[in-house]
């Protein structure tokens, strides 16, 4: 393992400081486009911008679809990837929306989308339940996803990728992935095929992906699925890594992710109007991590596998998530209190020393005007 870290001293004149060498942050869900939509058109969140995952120490980013799917679409989906990659950075997406069950396209199939589009690279992010997000399904929902897996899995075969599928489960009733499991037992579908997202949502959810995890499939924690965060069902994504650990799950099948971007209603059993929107941040994967190091005392090489090689793994991205020769030169700097110092995305400096030296092209416009314009009445 000791080869995704490096600690090299600085220069002589700032020895003895040590500084971390390590690889960049692979975030595996986020609503690039901005998620949220449920609490009104004004809760549509904005586009991410580039320098927003720069600066949470993402240099690969899987880009998806939402709840809104009606006014967000494929085509802006892969657009947006694009330009990510073109901004420097790494960027991948998956075909689908949650709550549509047959999922939106770019192409008309999920077996197109995946064998001639080169950004995309899985399905999802699916509800199991047909009716959504909050309901137990009422009838076809996990057959369509099993349908659904079997499209990534043979398109995947077809292009060289992995054709995963990110699934979103219900997760506050009885049901939560045990759909699912029977899938599997009923089709022999592999279970490394899907990726169950944000699983510290509940308890009930942590107990299904310890047993998903024991028959070695892969998990992801929601770093900002957080009682702090509104979640006030969640486990908190500190302390899931190590019950994930502690349950059995393989220490090379836990990943994490932000969901960033992303804003979905606080949604609690028996509350019928929710008014606040979880607005999740993908700066929280870096902020979980080092609680994981620093609080939990996870060693920083077992807490770089699941922001790292694992989410890599899954996505069957094999030049990212760890430095080895023929990877691509994706690396954080990391000072001794285990800050950002800088960011390298595909060999070229995009943050160094607190401060953005490569941004994307309306970064310090939206700055600007966010910043310092000021309301200009009647001309
Ligand atoms: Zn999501």
């Amino acid at each position: 393992m000791a080869r995704w870290i490096l600690a090299v001293p600085t220069s002589p004149r700032l020895m003895p400081k040590a500084e971390i060498v390590c690889p960049g942050f692979v975030d595996n869900h986020v609503h690039v486009l901005g998620g949220g939509g449920g609490l009104g058109f004004a809760s549509r969140a904005p586009e991410l911008q580039t320098s927003q995952l720069v600066r949470g120490g993402i240099t690969s980013v899987i880009g998806m679809l939402g709840f809104d799917a009606t006014t967000k679409d494929m085509a802006s989906l892969v657009a947006k990837t694009k330009a990510f990659v073109q901004d420097g950075i790494s960027a991948y997406c998956i075909t689908g929306a949650t709550l549509e069950h047959p999922i939106p396209t770019l192409t008309g199939r999920i077996r197109t989308d995946i064998a001639f589009v080169d950004e995309i690279i899985g399905v999802g992010e699916i509800s199991i339940s047909e009716l959504g997000y909050g309901y137990d399904s009422f009838g076809e929902g996990a057959q369509y996803i099993a349908k659904a897996a079997v499209e990534g899995l043979l398109a995947g075969r077809l292009a060289g990728k992995s054709g995963y599928l990110c699934l979103q489960v219900p997760p506050y009733l009885s049901e939560v992935l045990k759909p699912i499991f029977e899938v599997l037992d009923k089709t022999g579908i592999p279970i490394t095929q899907f990726l169950p997202s944000h699983v510290n949502q509940t308890d009930e959810y942590m107990s299904d992906a310890i047993n998903w995890g024991n028959r070695n499939g892969y998990v992801d924690i929601g770093a900002n699925y957080s009682p702090e965060n509104n979640f006030s069902r969640s486990t908190l994504p500190s302390k899931a890594y190590g019950i994930l650990r502690e349950g059995g799950v393989p220490a090379n099948r836990i990943t994490m992710s932000s969901d960033g971007n992303g804003a979905p209603p606080k949604e609690e059993a028996g509350e019928k109007s929710p008014v606040v929107a979880n607005y999740m941040p993908v700066r929280s994967l870096h902020r979980v991590w080092k609680r994981w190091v620093r609080d939990e005392g996870v060693s920083i090489e077992d807490a770089l596998a699941p922001v790292t090689s694992n989410p890599a793994a899954i996505a069957g991205l094999s030049r990212k998530g760890r430095i080895a020769v023929g990877g691509d030169a994706d690396l954080l700097i990391l000072n001794e209190d285990l800050e950002i110092d800088t960011v390298i995305a595909r060999g070229q400096p995009h943050f160094r020393s607190g401060a953005m030296v490569r941004t994307g092209m309306f970064d310090a416009t939206i700055r600007d005007e966010m910043g310092t314009a000021q309301h200009v009445v009647g001309g």
